[in-house]
């Protein structure tokens, strides 16, 4: 059987970093989720839709070209022949995908060409690890392994502001507003039934892959 990991939680716990180190090592794919959210809200800037059109948004997202390449040592994302790895980190980018991930008909669509993807990615290597907010509990919820990391307010401010190395009362706002828009879809604080959460406020990057990797081998 497949070996599909499935990983959430916010952001600034370490999620995405340890997800792909811990696929690196297992030798599978990997999937950034967040990231054809992310993808998804470049494009319609890009294609100049209203993100306040939620149709205008939900029929962009059934008919974009999106591409995930799931090589953990090099993951990309390009829409058609184009690569936007970087543009979807920008600030503009940040500031709007949850706009669009609200969008309920956007996450249906995004749910079942994730739910492919892992599949896809599980056939090539073996396995899948794949990150996101509801990844536990919507999109793989019979993972045979499920994972919430976690961390305190205090500790996801400070590794997100060494992330972008700005101040830490910047980044406050934004990820604060940012996880209240998103926990009105997804509920990814608390771990569902049979979802081992990992809690990262007080252990380092290579503690918090060899957590996930003592949960794998149990
Ligand atoms: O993880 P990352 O910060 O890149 O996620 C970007 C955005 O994508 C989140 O703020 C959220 O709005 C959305 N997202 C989601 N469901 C997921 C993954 C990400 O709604 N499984």
């Amino acid at each position: 059987k497949a070996l599909v990991i499935a990983i959430d939680g916010p952001s600034g716990t370490g999620k995405s970093s340890v997800s792909k180190a811990v696929a690196s090592r297992l030798g599978v794919s990997f999937l950034d989720t967040g990231a054809m959210y992310r993808a998804l809200a470049w494009s319609c800037v890009d294609a100049q839709i209203d993100l306040g059109d939620a149709d205008a948004v939900a029929e962009h997202c059934r008919t974009f070209d999106l591409r995930m390449g799931m090589n953990p040592k090099s993951p990309t994302v390009a829409v058609g022949e184009r690569p936007i790895d970087a543009e979807i980190r920008q600030d503009a980018v940040t500031s709007v995908v949850s706009q669009v991930a609200t969008n309920l008909d956007v996450r249906a669509n995004l749910k079942q060409r994730q739910r492919d993807l892992i599949a896809q990615g599980a056939e090539a290597t073996g396995g899948c690890v794949a990150e996101g907010r509801d990844i536990t509990t919507v999109v793989a919820p019979d993972a045979p392994v499920r994972i919430l990391m976690t961390a305190s307010e205090e500790a996801r401010m400070a590794r997100r502001s060494k992330q972008l190395k700005v101040a830490v009362a910047s980044t406050r706002s934004q990820i604060v507003d940012r996880d209240r828009a998103d926990s009105t879809v997804s509920q990814f604080t608390t771990a569902a039934d049979g979802v081992v959460t990992i809690d990262t406020s007080h252990i380092d990057f290579r503690q918090s892959v060899a957590a996930v990797l003592r949960v794998v081998q149990e």
